[in-house]
């Protein structure tokens, strides 16, 4: 079988590169605090850096029959050979990097496209989808809610757009950049969703098994990340595609670009329902596949059952009384999963989780009858001054704290300061901007980071108004 220049096959990966990877994470983490995603900044970026082996750009040759294509753009793409045509499940963003990814994976088949399916329809999995059919006229599959995840929102679209372009950190310079936790950074997106081709099946709600170029292929609803996404099961090769529902990193069970609620239960109980099948392979929605009935199976398991403690946590919590700020510092993932390579917090992390949790149970207010009626940012700010003997003093305890690198305390000092008549709101901006650069160096979280440098450029740049919201 030839190979293009990108190829290599996954048993080198899982048994040599992986293992080396796995064993770097793993010593780097033990400096790490869990439950916070910050560490010193060298630390940090080491492993940000080995993070990007997880979306080197490849065709990985999972079975006998069946391709992945990593790095191509932000999420994998994945062709399975039949008798008499192809599958594709999942098409990348738009029809470029779709065309790259089609063109790799000719050097193993060039059978006509018979099938696309979407895992679910967030855009980075749907938008290339005429790259890969040709002439041929596919069957395109996807489930009754299909599109449903990105209906619901649209009244806040314009601050989503901007909060998704700190998150990815799209306009950062290559200086700035590392990666964005389960994609790599600057990825071309400037022909999103153009090859997008609308589903002509309707999987239903009870899922579907058939047969489709001579291949059993079995599709089962599994709400997660989004509540239309599916995973897709093959019952001979005993691969297992997962959507976004599993990646190697903590789930992003909230988007800081803001989203609506993830049901958090529904998307562990989806991955308890692939772990139970024992694949040979799991094939993620982003990053590199796991080979191994034991890897693939445990690893499954433990993405269900982190998941599930979050929660579980979280909820004891708010039975006990507890609000949001508090539980988000509490709560963290149990002892035996914490050094986990696929469960390290590269994207999603445990306190933006707990928040959201909080939040899609019981809605904004914490319970504390303090907070229902919160002073408001400009008085509160005032008093603070008062507190801390003035203006000027507390101007100075900001500066204070950012040169003692107490970011985050700068960075709430700053946030009193701006709303001063008396105060000196340019230094309240430099000292923001110096604290964000701060605590992005820190992070190894790569929304995090993103935010933070996103924020602080923003900033420097005047683009945001004199109270920057
Ligand atoms: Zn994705």
């Amino acid at each position: 079988m030839s190979k293009n220049r990108f190829s290599f096959d996954l048993s080198r990966f899982t048994v040599g590169a992986a293992k080396a990877w796995l064993l770097g994470i793993v010593a780097l983490t033990a400096t790490v605090a869990h439950g916070q995603t910050q560490t010193d900044p060298d630390t940090a970026l080491r492993m940000l850096n080995a993070q990007q082996q997880q979306f080197e750009k490849g065709v990985i040759q999972v079975a006998e029959n069946v391709f992945t294509a990593v790095g191509f753009h932000g999420a994998n793409t994945s062709m399975i050979v039949g008798t008499d045509g192809v599958i594709i499940i999942d098409t990348l963003f738009g029809p470029s990097s779709a065309a790259d990814a089609a063109e790799a994976f000719r050097q193993y088949s060039d059978k006509p496209v018979k099938a696309i399916i979407y895992t679910h329809s967030h855009g980075d999995h749907i938008g290339g989808a005429s790259s890969f059919v040709g002439n041929a006229k596919p069957d395109i599959y996807a489930t009754e809610s299909f599109g449903s995840a990105e209906g619901v929102n649209k009244a806040v679209d314009p601050i989503k757009q901007k909060r998704n372009v700190r998150q990815f950190g799209r306009k950062l310079s290559p200086a700035e950049s590392t990666n964005r936790g389960v994609a790599p950074a600057g990825t071309k997106d400037g022909d999103r969703g153009e090859g997008f081709l609308p589903p002509t099946v309707t999987v239903p709600n009870s899922g579907l098994k058939t047969t489709i170029a001579g291949i059993d292929i079995e599709f089962h609803i599994s709400p997660g990340e989004t509540d239309d996404a599916m995973f897709i099961w093959l019952p001979s090769e005993k691969v297992l595609f997962a959507g976004d529902n599993f990646y190697n990193s903590f789930p992003n069970l909230y988007a800081i670009r803001g989203t609506a609620y993830r049901d958090v239960l529904n998307w562990s109980e989806s991955v308890g329902k692939m772990a139970a099948l024992n694949p040979h392979v799991v094939v993620p929605g982003h990053t590199m596949p796991i080979a191994g009935e034991a890897a693939a199976t445990a690893a499954l398991q433990d993405y269900s059952d982190a998941i599930r403690s979050v929660y579980d946590q979280t909820v004891r919590g708010i039975n006990a009384g507890k609000g949001p700020d508090q539980l988000a510092h509490e709560v963290e993932l149990p002892e035996h999963l914490q050094d986990k390579p696929y469960l390290i917090q590269f994207y999603g992390t445990v306190p933006h989780a707990v928040r959201a949790i909080y939040c899609g149970l019981l809605g904004w207010y914490d319970g504390n009858p303090t907070t229902l009626n919160r002073l408001e940012p400009k008085i509160k700010a005032k008093k603070m001054a008062q507190l801390a003997g003035g203006t000027a003093e507390l101007t100075a305890q900001m500066e204070s704290a950012l040169e003692k690198q107490d970011y985050q305390w700068a960075m709430e000092l700053s946030d009193h300061v701006k709303w001063l008549d008396d105060a000196d709101r340019k230094l309240a901006r430099k000292t923001k901007i110096a604290a964000l650069r701060g605590l992005a160096a820190r992070e190894y979280n790569a929304p995090n980071r993103n935010y933070y440098l996103s924020y602080a450029n923003e900033l420097e740049s005047g683009q945001l108004s004199n109270v920057w919201f």
